[in-house]
């Protein structure tokens, strides 16, 4: 059993949907049992936000999820008929019908379980399952979604669930590459990757792969192959461990534009301060990202963290009623900041990384922010217009154009 998935791109129109349903029909002559799992045809997310917004500035948080999990709910079944015309028997599922129970945190909703009856049946059946993807039912029965991209999400839970063989993300690039091949155009496609490299990239910006996907994929060890829906070649394998030749100190480069800050200024330094005013941004399911909290001078310090620019606005309003109550002086806001990160496994315990990232982007007349580091990732922030040239710079200081294997 294969569970294949296809992003939006690669079905954004009626001859892109027949060519992935051709794919589909070719793995099942193969004899493989396939669950498909398939995204919105190509913008039609975005459509849809963007027609909420246009009736409900700020729409609430269950309608707009009614709303945009609808993307999905309209592929599924139009792959499904366009297999059936195959001759190839199908069935499209929605995420209720596929068993996917989520949190019921809207937009941003976890999978909790998955109750797959429907597709087991289908299979046992002799047909392909063709499940809406990023879409799931709360235990109320109320529709949430993954979060952005997390179709991918939806496919390697159902690969863990279903104890498939593998789990096939196809995109409309050739795999997971150095840094993103439309910014550097020299980027190199990796052959393999470690999930913990990729979970730190997807988490700074690699829209290649949801999140949460790699987080599942390594909890259950689901081997997941990252390709191309345009053509048969092998793209790259997401697995444990990575072939000892193929270590480098960085693997690669992640950005993320949709980043803003916010400044508490004058915050009494006591404890219980940094907890008052981020509870509130916890409870709302808001992350707070890199975070720096300068020393205390005379009683007081600043705290300056990043949020989604998405959440800027919400996070914003939390934040100044927190800082009334610890009673600091101010709350600064600003957005089109950017983070920009270098990820790998190899960094660890090679001293100079950082450095000669902080070089570079000198060099270039790229201005940090803030700065934060996990043991294999640093992340600096930047002006949003000046991202692109640092992720180019960084691609060349660190030689990720050449293979060093
Ligand atoms: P899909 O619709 O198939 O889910 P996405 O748009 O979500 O596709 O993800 C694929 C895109 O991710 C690529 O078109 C590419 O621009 C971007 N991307 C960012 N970083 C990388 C990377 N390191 N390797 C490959 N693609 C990347
Ligand atoms: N359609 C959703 C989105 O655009 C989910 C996905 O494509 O994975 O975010
Ligand atoms: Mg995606």
């Amino acid at each position: 059993m294969i569970v294949q998935k296809y992003g939006g791109t690669s079905l954004g129109t009626a001859a892109r949907i027949r060519r992935v349903s051709r794919r589909i029909a070719r793995t099942v002559k193969e004899g493989h049992k396939v669950v498909a799992v398939v995204s919105a045809m190509g913008h039609t997310t975005d459509r849809l936000i963007a027609l909420a917004e246009s009736v409900n500035p700020e729409p609430p948080a269950r309608e707009l999820d009614m709303l945009v999990a609808n993307g999905e709910t309209i592929t599924a079944p139009l792959v499904a008929m366009c297999l059936e015309g195959m001759g190839v028997p199908a069935v499209s599922l929605s995420g209720l019908q596929a068993g996917v129970r989520t949190s019921a945190h809207h937009s941003k909703a976890r999978i909790r379980d998955i109750r797959p009856d429907r597709i087991f049946e289908a299979l046992e059946q002799g047909k392909v399952a063709v499940v809406a993807g990023f879409q799931g039912v709360t235990e109320d029965l109320e529709v949430t979604t993954l979060g952005r991209g997390g179709s991918d999400t939806t496919a390697v839970a159902l690969a863990a669930a279903l104890k498939a063989e593998s789990c096939e993300i196809y995109t409309d690039v050739d795999g997971i590459f150095t840094a993103d091949p439309r910014v550097v155009k020299s980027a190199r496609k990796l052959t393999h990757i470690q999930y913990d490299e990729m979970l730190e990239l997807a988490a700074v910006g690699a829209r290649v792969m949801h999140p949460r996907a790699v987080e599942i994929g390594e909890l259950y060890s689901v081997p997941i192959h990252v390709r191309s829906s345009f053509h048969d070649g092998v793209g790259t394998m997401i697995v444990a461990q990575v072939p000892m030749e193929e270590r480098q100190r960085v693997r690669g480069i992640a950005a993320e534009a949709n980043v803003a800050k916010i400044t508490v200024v004058g915050v009494p330094d006591r404890p219980g301060v940094a907890a008052a005013i981020f509870e509130p941004l916890a409870a709302a399911g808001i992350s707070v990202d890199v975070i720096v909290q300068n020393i205390g001078r005379s009683g007081h310090t600043d705290l300056t963290f990043s949020v989604a620019e998405s959440d800027l606005k919400s996070a914003e309003k939390l934040v100044k009623s927190a800082a009334k109550t610890v009673r600091a002086k101010r709350v600064l806001s600003a957005g089109g900041i950017a983070k920009l990160s270098i990820v790998g496994t190899g960094m660890l315990g090679a001293p100079g990384v950082a450095s000669r990232m902080f070089r570079a982007l000198a060099d270039a007349g790229v201005n940090i922010e803030m700065i934060s580091t996990s043991e294999i990732r640093i992340t600096c922030l930047v002006a949003r217009d000046q991202v692109d040239k640092g992720v180019r710079v960084l691609h060349k200081a660190f030689e990720l154009d050449q293979d060093l294997a």
